[in-house]
């Protein structure tokens, strides 16, 4: 009995973040990422997002982490958790609103439509490349800015568009086009390390870039590559020219923003880093 008693106020420390864990609601939309920062104790705190880890980063007494919610996801509601061993130290509670994406009709080579065997062969390999690449992300944030537009010319298709191309296929347009001619600079978006520099069967010449913690970004149809695989770039740094390479019908540079496996808004991950940052 006297040993139950010493032990009480021990357990009573133990239980009080599982007794009272912190609950938020939020709301997010399809193709869209949340900025988290939380005070949380521990160590060794990991994140939930129903049963995929969700990987974060801590500073201080804060954990911080992106949450994302997929374009094609039709989980609503969903909560992401995050917990030391079994013990749940928040609870995040994401409603889904809607977004309503815009529709466009392409014409494009009809050869990038219908795939040859080799040119199939050749798509497939490089998917294969390109995944073993997302894979391996690394594990620290690589920047302490926010994300900026590599462009400040129009916009001539916004993320999510639904397109149809030669009236025969179907796809949805999962980064953000800039107007830009042969040759235009293209600066990175943000501090990272490039992981590929290259052409590709799709975006033709492609620079990317791993800014940690399974976030990168893509720069497509390129002209030119100015910037080899390996290196570290500051954000603004020169790593291409806009071109037409690629599955283009006219010269601009594609920008891709990839979390945690998914294609999501690069203006909602400018938007979301300028509050992480206070920019
Ligand atoms: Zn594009």
């Amino acid at each position: 009995m006297k040993l139950f008693i010493s032990l009480l106020p021990i357990l009573c420390l133990n239980t009080a973040w599982a007794k009272n864990p912190i609950q938020q609601e939020l709301t997010i939309r399809p193709g869209e990422v949340r900025w988290i920062e939380l005070e949380l104790p521990g160590e060794d705190v990991k994140l939930f997002c129903g049963d995929q880890r969700v990987k974060l980063q801590r500073e201080g007494k804060q954990v911080q982490a992106f949450i994302i919610q997929s374009y094609f996801s039709d989980l609503n509601p969903f909560t992401c958790t995050f917990k030391q061993g079994d013990q749940v130290l928040a609870d995040l509670f994401f409603k889904v609103e809607n977004r309503e994406y815009p529709a466009e009709k392409l014409k494009v080579e009809p050869k990038t439509i219908k795939l040859s065997p080799v040119n199939q062969k050749r798509a497939d390999a490089e998917q294969l490349v390109l995944n073993k690449l997302y894979s391996l992300s690394l594990d620290r944030m690589q920047f302490k800015t926010a994300f900026q537009a590599p462009m400040s010319s129009a916009v001539t298709s916004i993320y999510g568009t639904k397109r149809v191309y030669n009236k025969q296929k179907k796809g949805q347009h999962l980064g953000i086009d800039y107007r830009a001619a042969v040759g235009d600079n293209v600066p990175a978006a943000n501090a990272g390390k490039v992981v590929f520099s290259g052409d590709l069967f799709y975006t033709g010449g492609t620079v990317i870039i791993d800014h940690g913690l399974d976030i990168f970004t893509v720069y497509g149809h390129l002209s030119k590559t100015l910037i080899e695989a390996g290196r570290f770039v500051k954000r603004g740094e020169l790593i291409g020219l806009s071109g037409n390479t690629g599955r283009t019908s006219g010269p601009h540079l594609h920008w891709g923003v990839k979390v945690q496996g998914q294609y999501i808004d690069g203006d909602v991950m400018i938007s979301e880093t300028k509050k992480a940052f206070k920019e």
